[in-house]
């Protein structure tokens, strides 16, 4: 099938039909705004049109101390926005929300594993979800023997892969790992930088555990069904938001199904994850991603896969190796030319609403201009997802008076926006001709970790190295053998 089916092929979703974000961060996280709460990421998923949000960040005291106010219920935990909540200070921002009910949680968080392993140096980052709070308190003890978990909401430990697998197994069989944006180069389980070859080769014996990988903003389903070793698995989509605006959280999301009467909770959710059986996934554009092209920021170089290697892997401005981004390295391990992955799901390729308000209008996505037109999208039709997808250009523009913005929610419904590719950690632009719109806030709300790279790895990063001398046909045929 082409690729055009599939981005249409989920159809009229039915009202049972939800969209899940489960890799969040809470203002205990680097480069979060002290506004990141409960109650704000309730609101602002409420309008964005999300039915379930992970927590984030339970590994964090103060933010767990947060969490452990919620009402639980089959291992779901839910936030009622009327009981006295102890960070709701952010009154200043208009509730759009029609719906004051209790909001679902699951208890969930990223971890980022550092350690060396054949000699390499790898650095992972693995998002998981919890059944209960007993479960968390027992992995929090456990890290505790290992580290320090206070200075950040996504903590860094020395512990490989294979044996937080293995520990999580031991303190409770329903902990689900999900590989994290797993082509990102600093710290996807498949990047240039820090990542293996293979999931069996980070995983080894607990390999069996994983059912799922996330794709990063950077890379599509698409892309993910070249793999060969991805073939089994389900691949889910969530926005690793470090802010709660409408442009970062939900901006990918995994699109859930509950059966007739079926009630919300932990094992329903988790089910549909190790059976592969969830509906789909909303996806921005790969080339929105911070990694999908390769380049230098500093250089303000870019450049395609192709190119870089023409150059060899070398920065022509700086000459020193150029941070190979996902694209690049999805094709190197990509042992299929077409993606036949086993299990497709329709897929949604969608910017956020603001990006496009903001392409229309030639100005930044957090100015008053977007928001006003925002505002008057979501106080007419309710939830963004149900304008980006359902409401017909005629009812939209009858809002908004505004042909362009009308026709580019049209374009972005069917995936017909144009995006510059992003690169060593810049985010890509949407593009219309020659125009360009900057991103609002491409650094204060950082994701995929741009400027969360340590020192010591940037250090590393400056010795040049000829990275695409090191893509030999070796490695595809080594793997080739054993895979297949
Ligand atoms: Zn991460
Ligand atoms: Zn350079």
């Amino acid at each position: 099938m082409e690729k055009e089916d599939f981005i249409y092929s989920c159809g009229k979703l039915d009202n049972d039909c939800i969209f899940v974000d489960l890799h969040i961060h809470s203002r205990f996280s680097r480069a979060c705004s002290k506004d990141l709460n409960i109650p704000n990421l309730v609101k602002w998923a409420r309008v964005k049109g999300l039915g379930l949000l992970g927590t984030g960040d339970f590994t964090h005291n103060e933010w767990l101390k947060e969490i452990k106010q919620l009402r639980e219920d089959n291992g779901i935990y839910w936030y009622n926005p009327s009981s006295s909540f102890s960070n709701d200070e952010n009154s200043k921002i208009p509730d759009k929300s029609e719906e004051k009910g209790e909001f679902p949680f699951i208890l969930s968080s990223e971890i980022s594993l550092v350690y060396t392993n054949n000699g390499k140096g790898r650095r992972v980052h693995l998002v998981y979800l919890a059944p209960n709070l007993e479960a968390v308190d027992k992995i929090n003890a456990w890290l505790d023997t290992k580290g320090r978990r206070d200075y950040d909401g996504r903590p860094i430990f020395k512990i490989s892969c294979r044996d937080f697998a293995a520990k999580m197994e031991e303190i409770d069989k329903r902990i689900e790992i999900i590989p994290a944006h797993v082509w990102t180069p600093w710290f996807g389980i498949f990047g240039s930088k820090g990542g293996f070859d293979l999931l069996k080769d980070a995983f080894e014996d607990k390999y069996y555990m994983i059912h799922a990988v996330e794709t990063g903003i950077s890379s599509d389903p698409e892309m993910n069904w070249k793999i060969k070793d991805l073939d089994n698995l389900a691949i889910v989509s969530f926005s690793d938001s470090h802010s709660f605006w409408p442009w970062r959280l939900g901006r990918e999301a995994t699109i859930f199904k509950l059966k007739d009467g079926e009630k919300l909770s932990y094992d329903g959710i988790i089910k549909q994850i190790r059976e592969n059986s969830f509906i789909g996934t909303i996806e921005t554009d790969p080339c929105y991603g911070m990694y999908h092209f390769d380049g230098h920021r500093n250089c303000n170089f870019s450049c395609s896969p192709e190119e870089t290697t023409k150059l060899n892997g070398i920065c022509p401005v700086c000459k020193k190796g150029l941070t190979v981004g996902v694209e690049y390295r999805v094709e190197e391990l990509a042992l299929k030319s077409k993606a036949d992955h086993k299990n497709k799901k329709c897929y949604y390729k969608l910017l956020p609403l603001h990006e496009i308000i903001s392409l229309g209008l030639g100005i930044g996505m957090n100015s008053k201009g977007c928001w006003k037109i925002y505002n008057e999208l979501i106080d007419k039709f309710g939830k963004e997802f149900n304008i980006l997808l359902n409401i017909s250009r005629e009812e939209i523009n009858k809002t908004i008076q505004n042909e362009l913005i009308s026709d580019l929610i049209i374009l972005n419904r069917q995936g017909k926006i144009e995006v510059k590719p992003g690169y060593d950690g810049t985010y890509g632009k949407a593009i219309i001709g020659e125009k360009e719109v900057e991103n609002a806030s491409s650094s204060s709300d950082d994701n995929e970790n741009s400027t969360i790279v340590d020192e010591n790895i940037k250090a590393e990063n400056k010795i040049s190295k000829p990275i695409v001398n090191q893509v030999s046909s070796f490695k595809k045929r080594d793997l080739q053998k054993r895979l297949f």
